[in-house]
C-alpha cells in the first residue's frame, strides 16, 4: 500500500492510500473537488472513505465524492451517521479493505466518539495527535484525551502517524515556550522551517520521533514539570490539562 496525502482548506491533511491496482481508500475528506481532481489526475479507483469524527472539515466532502463515485462505502463512528455513512463501526472492530485487515481503535477526546484506524504502520489518527501537538477537547474530557494519547503512545515505535492537521512550525514554537534548550524540538524547528519554506511535503510523523519532540507525549517529565513551575511528582494528567488549555490560549488553532 502507497500512502499519501492532499492538503486542503489550507492546513488539512486528506490522506490517500492506494494499491498496485491504483484501488484507494480516502480518509477524512473534507472537501470534494480537490479529491476528485486528483483521483482522476492519478486514475484512482476510490473503493472506501473512512472518517475519524464528526467534524465538518473532516466529513464535508462525502456527499460530492459519493455522488461522483456512487459504489464507494463509508466508513465512521456513530456521530458521523449523518454524513452519508453505509457501515458505522466502533473500537475493537476490524474492517478488511484492498486485501488489508484495518483495526478500528476508539480514540475518544477530541470528541466523544472519535476513532483511529490502523493498517500497519500507519495510524490515521484524525484530530487525536498532530505532529508536535494534539488536538483541542472540544467536549471538555481532559482524562478521554489523555487516555487516547496515552493509548496511541503503545503504538509501535515505526508507526507513522497520519494526522488531519498540518500546525506543526506553531506547535513547536509553543513547545519552545516551555522548553526553549530543548534539542531535540529545537533542531526538529528549524528542519521543518526549512522544508516549509520550500513547500516540501513534511510527512512522515514517525511515533519514534514524535516521542521526542511532542510535549503532549512527554507530560510525565521532569524538566518540561520544572518549566510550567511544577513540582518532580506532579501528575502527568495534570500537566496534560494544564498544557492543553494554555495552548488553546497561546496559538488558537481551529482544532
Ligand atoms: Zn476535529
Amino acid at each position: 500500500m502507497i500512502l499519501t496525502n492532499i492538503i486542503a482548506l489550507k492546513d488539512n491533511y486528506i490522506w490517500i492510500l492506494y494499491d498496485k491496482n491504483n484501488s484507494c481508500i480516502i480518509v477524512d475528506p473534507g472537501v470534494s473537488n480537490i479529491v476528485i481532481k486528483e483521483i482522476i489526475k492519478k486514475k484512482w479507483n476510490p473503493k472506501a472513505i473512512l472518517l475519524t469524527h464528526n467534524h465538518i472539515d473532516h466529513t464535508g466532502g462525502v456527499e460530492n465524492i459519493l455522488k461522483k463515485y456512487p459504489k464507494i462505502i463509508v466508513f465512521g463512528p456513530e456521530e458521523t451517521k449523518n454524513s452519508h455513512v453505509h457501515q458505522i463501526i466502533k473500537g475493537g472492530d476490524k474492517i478488511r479493505l484492498l486485501e488489508n485487515n484495518i483495526d478500528i481503535i476508539f480514540t475518544p477526546g477530541h470528541t466523544l466518539g472519535h476513532v483511529a484506524y490502523y493498517l500497519k504502520p500507519y495510524l490515521f489518527c484524525g484530530d487525536t495527535l498532530f505532529s508536535a501537538g494534539c488536538g483541542k477537547v472540544f467536549e471538555n474530557n481532559y482524562a478521554k484525551m489523555y487516555n487516547s494519547i496515552q493509548l496511541i503512545k503503545l503504538f509501535p515505535n515505526n508507526t507513522v502517524l497520519c494526522c488531519s492537521h498540518e500546525y506543526t512550525l506553531s506547535n513547536l514554537i509553543f513547545s519552545m515556550h516551555f522548553l526553549p534548550k530543548d534539542k531535540n524540538i529545537k533542531d526538529y524547528y528549524k528542519k521543518i522551517h526549512k522544508k516549509i519554506f520550500l513547500k516540501k511535503n513534511i510527512f512522515p510523523f514517525l511515533l519514534n520521533k514524535e516521542k521526542k519532540i511532542n510535549i503532549f507525549l512527554r507530560t510525565n517529565e521532569f524538566f518540561l514539570k520544572k518549566s510550567m513551575g511544577f513540582k518532580k511528582d506532579k501528575d502527568s494528567f495534570e500537566v496534560f490539562c494544564y498544557l492543553r488549555k494554555i495552548k488553546d490560549i497561546f496559538g488558537a488553532k481551529r482544532d
